[in-house]
This record gives structure tokens, C-alpha cells and sequence, in this order.
């Protein structure tokens, strides 16, 4: 019964399903030796592919995409090619038998790729100060003639020929680094098979600051100038690769590990032995408060196990690696720093599926329809598949678990693996057969939901519960999971373990007296949406007095939505206890927010006063920021003002301010746009706010900041001038900044167009979804769809609208044929 449910929004009409590659021959060795053009932007290089033929073949295709080929050598012999711009088809003399061994060397020029290989600062002809790679999905074709899919794994060899004033770093070890005709010649090798997306280089101007752990080298290399935030990043590695070698049982696989700050990159990849991350991850003293680099460290660490070891046979098992990788950061965090801040984790991971969920699409995790493997990299690879992971990990048991990814580990290192193969070996491991599980939760989409009532029943002492599966369309109708129940009362806990599997059940719990609580999965074991249909009363007991961190947060969450006076005043204690955990707080200032009026106002004003955690601030002020009033914005403005706060606080305030419509908002906006901050989030979230003030002033003030250098301010002013973009000089504006190089400056205009919801910006968007990089095509493919629904609903509107009018105009005349009738008494 696999895809039953395929999910809603996903599939554009031409997508067609996508199989794995199946080549006849498997790809076994990589060496590259390439020449970098700092000044050009251009590298030359000489790629030699070493295949083993698994069938009869009389052809090797390449991926190899915008390169002059120069010449092509099979075994060292001349050989017929074809070259058509994507893929390089060498024609092989004669048809080759199984087990042959085949050496196909190519020599290329490639000027300026589009992806793949970034020369930084990329939206610049300037000669570049830094060099980059990025190969995942399918990007390293840019820069290498290969196999360029994840289903073969080659060993590799990398020489990279760099001005000598360059720094080099890539794959495994440095074996040989020489002079060579005035330039410097860095030769790495990993001898480990890897897919070809995990090739990687960077080049530049760095600081390395080594150590080991056991035999392995560990690199922490920065740009040159910020080796003083290297600690303050890095110093939890070793920890976290012993807590890894630890839970999954399997030694650390490489025999480096680099983490490596980049310019102008976003996010963190897992190249093989050598991460790349943003340089935003390093951060001062002040942003410590409350920020970490460790989430992102130990997601792209977990990834050394989990898609680099052993990868996904195609992007249709993306979760494979992301999934594991999320869980597994997430899990480094229990170990870390408690189980709060773990299930807290898992919330936020639910919150972000399920924004997904209603604003996007739904599919199955499994999915073999899409239109680029990009979208793969999603909601439903991330934290659903994190969470699905951790249900099952619930289910067999932690020990299970834990031997079933060990089995896992050693029987596909080094190769590649699909989730039947996973599945197979949870089977071997728990003795219980797991199709059903992942039916529901792997290849289907959507996700159960459940409501939940109950009722006490004083005569028999007994509570009565029922619950009911009110799953979506998109989602299977019935689905079956255990469900754990908690009765609190006075003088007793009693738990049960239910498994759900009808669409509606009602059980009956005897116990001694009346309970004073129920909690429903009280340690959030099970992925599922929970609909309490549960009193204020109940509610607030559960926050106050329940011991599990899960039930108290859907009591704060379903809080907003029924909460009166009285939850206000009974919340802003725990919210003001600086003991209890900061995300159960900052779940509280959501609540008051949402409950709105006075009361609460003046709850989160005294909170605001009192309360010290920088998280919990955060979530206080923007709470405040619903309420437009001038005693809310001139708190606001404190806050942002004051240097002693956290920049992350004090950029949620600049928000704030603009949206109490607070008095001289532009000017004090302006004035922040200055403040040094963590990644300029300030000037960032200021300009977003002076673009919500949606004055011609700040529109001003935003024009300048699209001419800065800086592509991360310059992509957050662009993005703000969304909220103009019906004069026609912002609209000439998006067009152009739509055909830079930087792909986060193209992303920025699809933004801008978000916010704008402006039909006559379609065609933009229509070009926008042809663009070379497939998360832009589907972001504004899916902008201009919402657009494109949003005016048709407008224009049905307008037609009601008009029919309403006729209709009321025809009662008019009615009315006063009536009267003119009347007069004359008739
Ligand atoms: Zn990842």
C-alpha cells in the first residue's frame, strides 16, 4: 500500500517520476589536477574518471555542464566523444565486457561557472579573494567532467595549482604541496569511496588552528582576523565526535576532519572530512548569550556517519541523510544540555514541519516525483524525518535503535543504501516486522491527528477518554501508534500504553479519586498532532503542576486560544520564574501575545522589566510588538537602543517598533540601521521594519542600502522593497537586481515579490522560475502560484461583490417602487 497518499501542492504537472541512474559501470577513482584564475574567475583543469564496467556497454555518459573540452583520452588512446553543453558521451572502440577496467582522462576550461565553484565576492568581476565549491545536489558537474550522482563512490585525489598567497583545503590528507611555476600545488587524497557531490576545495586567505582526537587530524580554519571566535565555535568537537563514535557505535570514518568558515556561504555542508560552513557561525562574546554554533557543528559532524559513510541511493532517499543528521544533533543536545532542551527541540522541529505542512505542500518523505533534487531539502527531509526516526527509536527502544544504525553503518560503509534497506535491518534488530510504520510515516504523506477529550465519571470512578483521528485529506484515514496516558490525581500517577488504531476510540481508567490531571504521550514520544479538547481549568493545573515538559507546552499553546483574564495572571508568575525552563517561558510570552488586551499587555511590559533570559526576552518583545501602543513602542525603543541587550533581542524589537506604529519610527530605525551587531541582524530586521512603516522616507533609507556591498544587507534591502512594490521605479529595481550573480540577491527580489502579492511582477517571476538554481525556480514558482490564487480569489470577490451591489440596487429600486406605490395608495 506504498503512496497511497502522495501529499497536495507538491508536483507540478510535468514532473515525472525520477529512478536511480542504474549506470553500467561504477565509478571507482577521481583525480583532478586544476589551475585557479583568481583574476578570471576561471580554473583549467585535467579530470581522470576510473571506472570498473558492471554490464556489457559501448558508451560512458559524464556529467560535465557550460566547460570547454579540450581533449578526451580513453586508457592513454584518442576516442570519439560527444559534447552537447551537460553530458560528455565518450564512444568506446568496441563493446567492453564486465570487470573491465576503463581510464577516461579529459582536459577543460571552465570561465565563470554558474554553480558549483563560487568566486567570492561573487557578485563582482573584481579579481576574487576567495574560492569555494559546493556539490550537493548536482553542482560539482560545474567544475569536474564525472559520474555526478550519489549512487557510485569514488576514492579521490585533488591537486589544486593557487597563487601562492592562497591557502588550500580539501578532501582527506594533504599528501604533497609544492611550487609550481610560480603559483603553489596542494595535493590532497581520501582513499575512502565518497560520492562525487561530497568533492570539495576552498581556497583563500585562512587561519588553521589544529588538534587531535586519538589519530585524527582536527582542522577549525577561519578567515584570516577571526581566529579569536574559533573557540567560541569549535570547542565542543571532540565531545561531540566521542559522543557520536559512542551512540552509533561506529568510529569516526575519515582520517581528518576540517571545519572550514567561508565567505558568502549560507548554512553548512558535509563535504567528506571537510565541512564548509557559513562564517556566521562565528560569532563575539556578546552573541554567545544566546547563540551557539553547535547545532550546525554537530548536524554536519552526524552527516560524516549519516550520508557521507553511508549515502542515500538517490535524492528520493534524501531523509536518509537528513533526517539522521537532524536527530542526531538533536540527540547530542540531550546529552548536552538536558531533556528539556530536547523535547523542546523536537517541538520546534514539529512547529517547522507543520509550517511547511499548511503554507507549502505535503508529500511523502519518500518521493520519488520531483522536479529537482533541491526540493528534496525541505521540511519533510529535516525535522518530519527526524521525528519519524525518533517515534521508531521510541517504539523498539533506544538499545534497538542504536545496534540497528550500528548493523547499518558497517553493512553500507562506504556504499550507498535505500530506507528498504534501513528498514530491513530495524526489522533484523527489534524482531518485529515494520512495514506499517514505514507505510504511515515514510511513504505517505501527512501525519495523524489526534483529538482528545475526557471526562470524569464520579459514580464508577473511572475517567472516560476519547480519542478520535481527525486526520487531514492528504494523510491516511487511520493510523496506528501507541499512545501513552497519564492520570495525575492526589495521591496517585497511574500510566497507561494504549495503541491507537481505530478512528475513534474510548477507554475507561479506573482510578481512586478524581484526577486533578491527564497528560496525553507525556514525554512526546510519538509524532502526532495533539488536539486538546480540554477546560481553562484542566489546562492551567497541567501547566502548573504536570512534571513533563510536552503536556505543559500544548496546555500554554491551546492556552491561547481559550485563555481569559485569569490564565493571564495565573501564566506571568511561571513566565517571570527565572528557574523554570527558558522555552516553556517564551511559550508563555507567545500565549499572552495571542490572548491579547490590557492584561496581558501589562504582564508582558512587567515581564519585560523582570525577566532576565535573552530567549525568553526575544519572545516577550515580540509578543509586545502586536500591540499598538505608544507606552509598548517607547519599551521597544529601549530595548533596541540599549547596547547591553542581546543583538538577537534588540533585532526583534527593531521590528517591534515598526509595527506599534510607534512615533518617529523611521528616524529611530535609521539610527539602528548603524548598530554593530551578530551578523548585522540589526540593520537586517531594521530595514524590514522600515519597510513595514511603508513610508516614502524609509523607502529612501532602503534604496541606499540596496547599493552595500555587503550581500547580506544588500539582499535584506531588496527584500523590503516588497513593501513598494507598486511604484514602478521598485518594480524596475526588482527586475534588475533579479539578473545579479548572487543567488541570494535573486532570492531577495522573489521575497520582496512575496510580500508584495503584486500581480504585475508574474512575468518577473515566470523568469525567475527558469533560473539556474533550483531552489529559486521552485520558491518563485510557488510565489507566483500563491499570487496567481490570491488574485483569482480577489477577482471572485470582486465579482461578489458586484453582484451585491446589483442586487442591493434593484432592492433600492423595489423599495422605492414600494413607496411610490404606497403614495399612491395603492
Ligand atoms: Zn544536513
Amino acid at each position: 500500500m506504498k503512496w497511497i497518499k502522495i501529499g497536495r501542492d507538491f508536483i507540478y504537472p510535468e514532473y515525472r517520476p525520477k529512478w536511480p541512474r542504474n549506470p553500467p559501470y561504477k565509478l571507482d577513482r577521481v583525480s583532478i589536477d586544476i589551475d585557479i584564475d583568481f583574476e578570471n574567475r576561471s580554473l583549467k583543469g585535467r579530470a581522470v574518471n576510473c571506472f570498473t564496467v558492471l554490464r556489457e556497454t559501448d558508451m560512458i555518459e559524464l556529467d560535465a555542464v557550460d566547460m570547454s573540452i579540450e581533449n578526451v583520452l580513453l586508457n592513454n588512446s584518442n576516442v570519439e566523444y560527444d559534447y552537447d553543453g551537460n553530458i560528455l558521451r565518450i564512444f568506446l572502440p568496441k563493446e567492453v565486457d564486465r570487470g573491465e577496467k576503463l581510464e577516461i582522462s579529459i582536459e577543460y576550461y571552465v570561465e565563470k561557472p554558474k554553480m558549483g565553484l563560487w568566486f567570492i565576492p561573487i557578485d563582482s568581476d573584481k579579481p576574487a579573494i576567495q574560492v569555494w565549491t559546493q556539490g550537493e545536489p548536482e553542482e560539482n558537474r560545474y567544475w569536474i567532467p564525472t559520474y555526478d550522482y550519489p549512487d557510485s563512490k569514488a576514492s579521490i585525489e585533488i591537486s589544486i595549482r593557487c597563487p601562492s598567497w592562497a591557502k588550500v583545503f580539501s578532501n582527506g590528507v594533504l599528501v604533497e604541496k609544492n611550487e609550481v611555476n610560480g603559483k603553489t600545488m596542494w595535493k590532497y587524497r581520501l582513499d575512502n569511496a565518497i560520492p562525487t557531490y561530497l568533492i570539495a576545495f576552498a581556497a583563500g586567505k585562512f587561519s588553521v588552528v589544529e588538534e587531535k582526537y586519538g589519530e585524527i587530524l582536527l582542522q577549525y580554519i577561519v578567515p584570516e582576523g577571526r581566529e579569536r571566535d574559533i573557540e567560541r565555535s569549535f570547542s565542543k568537537t571532540p565531545q561531540i565526535m566521542k559522543f557520536f563514535e559512542e551512540f552509533t557505535g561506529v568510529k569516526y570514518p575519515y582520517p581528518k576532519y576540517a571545519q572550514i568558515c567561508l565567505l558568502e556561504y549560507g548554512g553548512g555542508m558535509e563535504n567528506a572530512s571537510i565541512t564548509f560552513l557559513t562564517d556566521y557561525t562565528l560569532h563575539d562574546e556578546k552573541a554567545h548569550i544566546d547563540f551557539r554554533s553547535e547545532p550546525l557543528v554537530s548536524h554536519e559532524l552526524s552527516h560524516q556517519w549519516f550520508g557521507d559513510l553511508v549515502t542515500c541511493l538517490d535524492w528520493s532517499h534524501l531523509w536518509l541523510n537528513e533526517s539522521f543528521a537532524t536527530l542526531m544533533a538533536a540527540l547530542w543536545r540531550r546529552y548536552d544540555l538536558g531533556e528539556d532542551e530536547f523535547i523542546y527541540n523536537l517541538l520546534n522541529m514539529l512547529d517547522s514541519y507543520l509550517s511547511e505542512y499548511s503554507s507549502k505542500y505535503s508529500r511523502p518523505i519518500v518521493m520519488r516525483i520531483y522536479g529537482d533534487p533541491y526540493e528534496m531539502f525541505d521540511a519533510h527531509s529535516y525535522p518530519k524525518g527526524a521525528l519519524v526516526l525518533w517515534t521508531l527509536m521510541s517504539i523498539i527502544g533506544e538499545k534497538c535503535f542504536r545496534n540497528a544504525i550500528k548493523k547499518y553503518l558497517i553493512r553500507f560503509a562506504n556504499k550507498n543504501a535505500d530506507t528498504e534497506d534501513l528498514r530491513k535491518i530495524f526489522e533484523e534488530e527489534s524482531k518485529m516486522e515494520l512495514d506499517w510504520f514505514f507505510e504511515q510515516y515514510v511513504y505517505n504523506s501527512g501525519h495523524p491527528v489526534l483529538k482528545v477529550s475526557y471526562k470524569w465519571i464520579y459514580r464508577d470512578k473511572m475517567v472516560e477518554m476519547k480519542i478520535e483521528q481527525t486526520n487531514g485529506k492528504d494523510s491516511l484515514e487511520i493510523y496506528t501508534l501507541p499512545l501513552e496516558i497519564l492520570v495525575v490525581g492526589e495521591n496517585y500517577t497511574m500510566s497507561k500504553k494504549y495503541w491507537i488504531k481505530d478512528k475513534s476510540h474510548i477507554f475507561y481508567i479506573p482510578v481512586p479519586s478524581k484526577p486533578k490531571h491527564v497528560c496525553i504521550d507525556p514525554e512526546f514520544k510519538v509524532f502526532k498532532v495533539l488536539n486538546l479538547e480540554v477546560g481553562v481549568e484542566e489546562l492551567l493545573k497541567i501547566v502548573k503542576e504536570s512534571k513533563y515538559l510536552y503536556p505543559r507546552i500544548m496546555a500554554i499553546r491551546k492556552l491561547g486560544e481559550k485563555g481569559n483574564v485569569k490564565t493571564i495572571r495565573e501564566l506571568t508568575p511561571i513566565l517571570l520564574d527565572e528557574k523554570e525552563f527558558w522555552g516553556l517561558r517564551s511559550e508563555i510570552a507567545k500565549t499572552l501575545g495571542k490572548i491579547g488586551g490590557n492584561t496581558a499587555r501589562n504582564s508582558l511590559l512587567k515581564a519585560l522589566e523582570k525577566v532576565k533570559h535573552p530567549k525568553v526576552r526575544k519572545s516577550i518583545v515580540s509578543s509586545l510588538s502586536n500591540f499598538k501602543d505608544e507606552k509598548v513602542g517607547e519599551k521597544l525603543v529601549s530595548v533596541l537602543r540599549n547596547s547591553d541587550e542581546s543583538y538577537f533581542v534588540r533585532a526583534t524589537a527593531a521590528i517591534g517598533v515598526a509595527k506599534t506604529r510607534y512615533k518617529n519610527t523611521v528616524k529611530i530605525l535609521e539610527e539602528a540601521l548603524k548598530y554593530p551587531s551578530h551578523g548585522n541582524i540589526i540593520t537586517i530586521n531594521a530595514l524590514e521594519g522600515l519597510g513595514i512603516t511603508e513610508t516614502d522616507e524609509a523607502l529612501n533609507i532602503i534604496l541606499k542600502y540596496t547599493e552595500k556591498d555587503e550581500p547580506r544587507i544588500k539582499a535584506a534591502a531588496i527584500k523590503a522593497l516588497g513593501y513598494f512594490a507598486d511604484r514602478r521605479k521598485v518594480i524596475e529595481l526588482l527586475s534588475d537586481f533579479s539578473k545579479s550573480r548572487n543567488p541570494g540577491i535573486r532570492r531577495a527580489v522573489v521575497s520582496a515579490i512575496k510580500i508584495s502579492m503584486n500581480p504585475k511582477l508574474l512575468p518577473l517571476l515566470d523568469t525567475l522560475s527558469k533560473d539556474v538554481v533550483g531552489f529559486i525556480r521552485r520558491y518563485a514558482r510557488d510565489t507566483a502560484r500563491k499570487i496567481r490564487k490570491h488574485s483569482e480569489k480577489g477577482e471572485e470577490y470582486r465579482k461578489l461583490r458586484e453582484e451585491i451591489e446589483k442586487l442591493r440596487a434593484e432592492e433600492r429600486r423595489l423599495m422605492e417602487r414600494i413607496e411610490v406605490m404606497e403614495k399612491k395608495g395603492v
